[in-house]
């Protein structure tokens, strides 16, 4: 820490978890539920990204997080467009929270890091680690998954199954569907 500089309180910090959440995934959760262990606020902010084709638009996705976190008051979920930093600075977070799921993950987002704190130093980004369970979920993942019938219900919130099937038009795979073999 530079000479000057005051540690935060971080039970008193802000903190911003960006993404596209399309859709929101129990690894999600397990990063939020570990931020908000060492946060005091977390505001989970999804972006709206012109450039990527979302299954679920904005609005649907940020319906979606605000169900699963309807009962955590530290939690407040948001859009954002634009540059992250100024959306943070303008929201009062100092931290910017990303999961790593695993190497692959690291290149991209070190350089988004040091990125963001050459747009703006005040700005801390912090990486969580989620269960190993969850290391290999991704949103698109469960998308495929989904759509080619398989059960995803230990993998995402009930209400993301439930939209999943809405938007698809296939019902949900219960735990006890049998495993169909040939012969
Ligand atoms: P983005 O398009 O910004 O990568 P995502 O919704 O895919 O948006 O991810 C948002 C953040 O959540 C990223 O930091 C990503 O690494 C993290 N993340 C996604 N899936 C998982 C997971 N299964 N476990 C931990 N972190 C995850």
């Amino acid at each position: 820490m530079r000479p000057g500089r005051q540690p935060a309180s971080s039970a008193r910090t802000c903190a911003v978890f960006p993404g596209s959440f399309d859709p929101i995934t129990n690894g999600h959760l397990d990063i939020v539920a570990r931020a908000l262990s060492v946060f005091g606020r977390l505001t989970v902010a999804v972006l709206v990204n012109v450039e990527k084709l979302p299954l679920f638009d904005v609005e649907e996705r940020v319906a979606i997080i605000r169900e699963v976190y309807r009962d955590e008051p530290r939690v407040t979920v948001d859009r954002f467009s634009g540059l992250l930093v100024d959306y943070a600075e303008a929201i009062g977070a100092s931290v910017i929270v990303r999961g790593l799921r695993a190497i692959s993950d690291f290149e991209v987002e070190f350089q988004m890091a040091l990125m963001n704190r050459r747009l703006n130093p005040r700005i801390e980004t912090v990486f969580m680690m989620p269960a190993e369970s969850y290391s290999y979920v991704s949103s698109r993942l469960v998308k495929e998954v989904f759509q080619l019938g398989g059960r995803v219900s230990d993998l995402v919130p009930a209400v993301v199954e439930r939209r999943l099937s809405e938007k698809y038009g296939t019902p949900i795979k219960s735990a006890r569907s049998p495993v169909r073999r040939k012969g």
